[in-house]
């Protein structure tokens, strides 16, 4: 990025910038090369002149959450980075909640670990499914993430977007969502910004809310290699089967590419076994789709976002 722009992004942002930001630091598989700019965004008004700067400026740009579903290449970024900070990681249950459900209004970089264990606390039930991901609320209704069989689709009712010049409410029911896909927000271009969510749960006892998360962490622990760098699920699974099934009849359990493997414990994982490239894993994930195509004559598509 050139020190004029350099200059012009300083003046608009009030939070913090990192100037050639390792995407490493910022991504679950720890791969990724540095990005021109990294901004760290304090309210809703400065996403607006950011993404205004963007816009006029024709710098590319790329929200980050957790950076959890995401492969960062080994160039890195062209172009500007936000990461929704402190002023977006507020959970507020709304007073004048009514019937059945309670409303939670929740910030968009709020993580779903922590949601859950607040829930737990103020005894609202429906999001134990969710402890386990460890993305914010924002990634996972752009990406409607899900376990157990439930996804973000069945918690939210409305969510907040932010352009250059407004936010706007929109209800749930007039999105759009398919299998690990808002396809309401793909369409849009990248124009806007998830900035708050607000989401539906029932009054339940703690006790038993904690319960339910715990039998379900305790699974993910046995069944994923939560002790090593990965992107969770690399492969979408196909209709009516699994990925992981499928990635294991092919014999591919322990394949590796340099630092890159397919996780013994789960064969739907690639894990990051010290310095894995993103060119390693992109090629295990290539190996992968072709092997599985000639085993099983199955298309694999991708979960994790390639950037
Ligand atoms: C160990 C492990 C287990 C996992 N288990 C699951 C699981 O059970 N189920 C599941 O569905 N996923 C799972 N995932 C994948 C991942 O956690 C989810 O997809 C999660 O929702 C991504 O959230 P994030 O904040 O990390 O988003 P990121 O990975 O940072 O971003 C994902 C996409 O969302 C966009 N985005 C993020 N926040 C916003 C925002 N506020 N506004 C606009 N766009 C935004 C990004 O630009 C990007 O396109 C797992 C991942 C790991 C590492």
């Amino acid at each position: 990025m050139s020190s004029s722009l350099k200059a012009v992004l300083t003046g608009v942002v009030s939070g913090k910038i990192l100037w050639d930001a390792p995407l490493s630091a910022r991504t679950t598989y720890r791969v990724g090369g540095p990005a021109d700019a990294l901004v760290t965004l304090l309210d809703v008004k400065e996403v607006q002149a950011v993404l205004r700067f963007c816009y006029e400026e024709n710098v590319a740009w790329k929200l980050i959450g957790r950076g959890s579903n995401i492969l960062a290449s080994d160039d890195g970024y062209r172009g500007v980075i936000i990461v929704l900070g402190d002023g977006f990681k507020y959970i507020n249950r709304l007073a004048e909640s009514p019937g059945e459900y309670y409303h939670v209004h929740v910030g968009a970089a709020v993580g779903l670990p922590r949601l859950a264990d607040w829930c737990a606390t103020e005894e609202l039930s429906g999001f134990e499914f969710a402890s386990g991901i460890p993305g914010t609320i924002g990634g996972a209704v752009v990406m409607n993430a899900g376990a157990w069989g439930k996804s973000m689709v069945d918690v939210i009712t409305d969510v907040e977007l932010t352009d250059c010049d407004q936010t706007r409410i929109i209800d749930a029911k007039n999105l759009t969502f398919s299998y690990r896909c808002c396809d309401t927000f793909a369409a849009q271009k990248n124009d806007s910004v998830l900035t708050g969510v607000l989401i539906k749960l029932r009054p339940s006892e703690s006790g038993q809310i904690r319960a339910t998360m715990h039998n379900l962490l305790q699974k993910r622990k046995e069944r994923q290699p939560l002790g090593l760098p990965n992107g969770g699920s690399v492969f979408k699974n196909p209709e009516n089967d699994s990925a992981g099934r499928l990635i294991e009849a092919a014999g591919l359990k322990g394949v590796r590419i340099g630092d890159a493997e397919v996780s013994e414990k789960h064969a739907n994982f690639i894990v990051n076994q010290g310095s894995a490239s993103a060119a390693d894993i992109l090629a295990l994930m290539d190996e992968i789709k072709i092997k599985v195509k000639q085993q099983s004559g199955v298309e694999l598509i991708p979960e994790v976002e390639i950037l």
